[in-house]
């Protein structure tokens, strides 16, 4: 049983179907065959479907291959672009490494700083305003909601803020799309970005919204494929297959956050109904990931789920177990989590395909771990 959608979610069905026709498509889109025009074609049919899914038009639309591409190129290529003029970067420390890293790795460069605003201070207009006034940051970068407590940002007023005084607003939208409505337009960001597969699309895919696309300056250059912002010849089965997740997510939208909830008041109603003692270490936040705390270790907890009960939820983020250290989250850190609470926590995420009776035997089987290894 998957219990880990805020990692990624598996392949629409409908996108499997489709697979092999959507392969047969192998002409070059940049060639001047019919075929290839015709490919070139549904890209622009995908452009749109994405654009409008956004409230946006195509020409704002970038295809990459993921949120991390996306957030690499808009971090790197705005500094690029505006290298020339002393530049500030504002960006929080529960932001995703994508964010982080490049942010680091820009501080190695002339006329750059950055500097890291604390939750509170985000969470707050009054006090972001005040944070903007002493630091006039050109730049910021913020999530929309996060992936591995599921908070959720007043992006909108946020934008307000940091429009008011010039800044350049970029969000990550990796976690909220899919489950919050996001409109570009009544958030009034600069850019944004997401990858394809944690709305039931293939790995390898992600979009890139610039309110202004000359607002950067391109990392990949080349053959002037996505207007020249990012060359290299389109990965058209990946393009064409986020269009049907789009899609899917289009007419199933409210039916699927309503499968969410019913999930979560199940999964809660249930450890109550059992006995279970438990802590979330967020109650306000998206809908389908549980930050949450049991009586004992949280990886102990996952791997004996895993292994015994072929069980798979989460200790937190997917994307950091790739670094050597086995540090504790950085974004459990920054909500202001003690050491032990961290150690405790799991990250439960649901998906459309979660079952109820999924969920019964989510909880018998954390019950018989706690009863027994506790
Ligand atoms: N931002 C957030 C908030 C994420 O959750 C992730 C993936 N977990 C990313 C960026 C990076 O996405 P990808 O690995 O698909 O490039």
């Amino acid at each position: 049983m998957y219990f880990d959608y805020a990692a990624t979610t598996p392949v629409l069905k409908e996108i499997k179907d489709n697979a092999y026709q959507l392969l047969t498509k192998y002409e070059n889109p940049s060639s001047l065959h019919i075929k290839s025009k015709e490919i070139k074609g549904e890209i622009e049919l995908a452009r749109d479907k994405v654009a409008a899914f956004l409230n946006t038009t195509p020409d704002h639309i970038f295809f990459t291959s993921g949120a991390t591409e996306s957030n690499n190129t808009v971090i790197k290529g705005f500094y690029f672009k505006n290298k020339e003029v002393k530049q500030h970067y504002f960006t929080s420390l529960i932001e995703h490494p994508s964010v982080i890293e490049p942010i680091e790795y820009l501080n190695n460069f002339d006329n750059f700083s950055s500097s890291y605003v604390p939750l509170k201070t985000i969470l707050n207009p009054y006090e972001l305003e005040k944070e903007v006034l002493v630091k006039s940051p050109t730049f910021a970068s913020f999530m929309i909601a996060n992936n591995e407590t599921g908070t959720i940002f007043p992006i909108k007023e946020i934008a307000s803020t940091l429009i008011k005084h010039g800044a350049y607003l970029h969000v990550d939208a990796t976690q909220a799309i899919g489950k919050i409505n996001i409109d570009v337009q009544d958030l009034n960001v600069d850019a944004l970005s997401f990858s394809g597969h944690k709305i039931f699309a293939p790995k390898g895919i992600g979009v890139l919204y610039l309110k202004d696309p000359s607002s950067i300056a391109p990392l990949i250059h080349g053959g002037g494929q996505e207007k020249g912002l990012r060359c290299g010849t389109e990965n058209v089965f990946n393009i064409l297959a986020l269009k049907i997740a789009v899609n899917y997510f289009e007419a199933h939208f409210t039916e699927i956050q309503a499968h969410y909830k019913k999930c979560r008041s199940r999964f809660l109603d249930q450890l109550n109904a059992a006995g279970i003692e438990y802590i979330l270490n967020e109650t306000d936040g998206l809908v389908n990931i549980l930050s949450i705390r049991f009586s004992m270790k949280g990886d102990a907890l996952a791997d004996i789920l895993n292994f015994k009960y072929s069980t798979m939820i989460s200790v937190g983020s997917a994307c950091s177990a790739n670094k050597n250290e086995k540090k504790l989250s950085h974004v459990l850190k920054n909500c202001g989590l003690m050491d032990h609470e961290i150690q405790k926590t799991t990250r439960i995420s649901f998906g459309p395909e979660t079952s109820l009776t999924d969920i019964d035997e989510l909880v018998k089987n954390i019950s018989n771990v706690l009863t027994v290894y506790h």
